[in-house]
């Protein structure tokens, strides 16, 4: 595996606008911020806005002012994936000559359907690639990208927080979307370009995508594009174990002190601080130190 760790340390914090900044996407923020930081390198943020139905307008700029507030600029202009449709064409066309894509008619309720049928018969919960060798009819929906078989599947990975991982494709995922059925491109596919075409190094976000990253590693290697080095923190639940997001009642920070919620972040985070910090610039002092010590890469 191609790895771009030795290149000047570039990480991205990339939201998507579906709402304001709430306390678990600025858990994912500070990390990337501090692991920046504490590398001397450079912060970047990709407003990642081309999931049409669910971006708000608005957000992004909120998130931003919010960002700002809270002491995170980024070193350079953020870049919003929306701007950037033919990067994510041109990407798709380069898979689709090396004959990986394919066009798959399958609807939801027929994958779900399926897939309750490999339940009940305990196999595995990945999509059965039954668009692979043709549509039999079916009008195509979405794109999928054909993943390898037998040992060739598994992809392994040393996540900074997170220690060794590894995912099977064939078994655990199957072959995924790249283009989906309303037309938008996949987050997959977008990320990985992205992250390319930024020269990003580092990522650092949440443990909800730890899964993501996988496929995101494969796609790496079908574009020939060199792997970042991940770090997924823990993300924040609420009483009931759910990730906080927009929808399980997280609270805009738009109103919050920033420092308050910031200490709050880097206790989350598992970094000690010694100090209530009175400004900024004094939490972030003690902050990277502090997050140097926990995650020492
Ligand atoms: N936009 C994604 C999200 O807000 C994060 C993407 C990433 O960090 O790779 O969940």
């Amino acid at each position: 595996m191609t790895t771009v760790t030795e290149a000047p340390y570039r990480g991205r914090f990339a939201p998507s606008p579906t709402g304001p900044l709430h306390f678990g996407s600025l858990v994912s923020a500070l990390a990337s911020w501090l692991d920046a930081r504490a590398h001397r390198g450079a912060w970047l943020v990709r407003v990642e806005d081309i999931d049409g139905p669910r971006t708000v307008p608005g957000a992004a700029e909120d998130i931003l002012d919010t960002l700002a507030r809270f002491g995170m600029v980024a070193d350079e202009p953020p870049v919003w994936q929306s701007r950037r449709m033919p990067l994510y064409q041109h990407a798709f066309e380069r898979l689709q000559a090396t004959g990986l894509v394919y066009p798959c008619g399958c609807t939801r309720k027929e994958i779900a359907d399926s897939l309750v049928r490999a339940h009940a018969r305990h196999t595995t919960l990945a999509y059965p690639g039954t668009c692979r060798n043709g549509l039999n009819g079916k009008p195509a929906r979405a794109w999928r990208l054909r993943v390898p078989d037998g040992d060739a599947a598994i992809v392994t990975f040393d996540d900074g927080w997170q220690g060794r991982q590894t995912q099977n494709l064939a078994t655990e995922v199957g072959d995924f979307v790249l283009r989906r059925a309303d037309d938008q491109w996949a987050y997959q596919l977008a990320v990985v370009v992205d992250d390319a075409d930024q020269r990003i190094t580092h990522i650092v976000r949440g443990a909800d995508l730890l899964d993501s990253t996988a496929r995101q590693i494969y796609l790496q290697q079908c574009l020939g594009v060199p792997t970042p080095s991940y770090l997924h923190v823990p993300v924040v639940t609420n009483a009931d174990g759910e990730k906080l997001s927009k929808q399980t009642g997280a609270l805009p920070l738009s109103a919050t002190d920033p420092l308050v919620a910031l200490t709050d972040a880097a206790l989350h985070l598992g970094l000690k601080l010694t100090q209530a910090a009175k400004s900024l610039d004094s939490f972030y002092a003690e902050a990277i130190a502090a997050w140097s010590e926990r995650v020492k890469r």
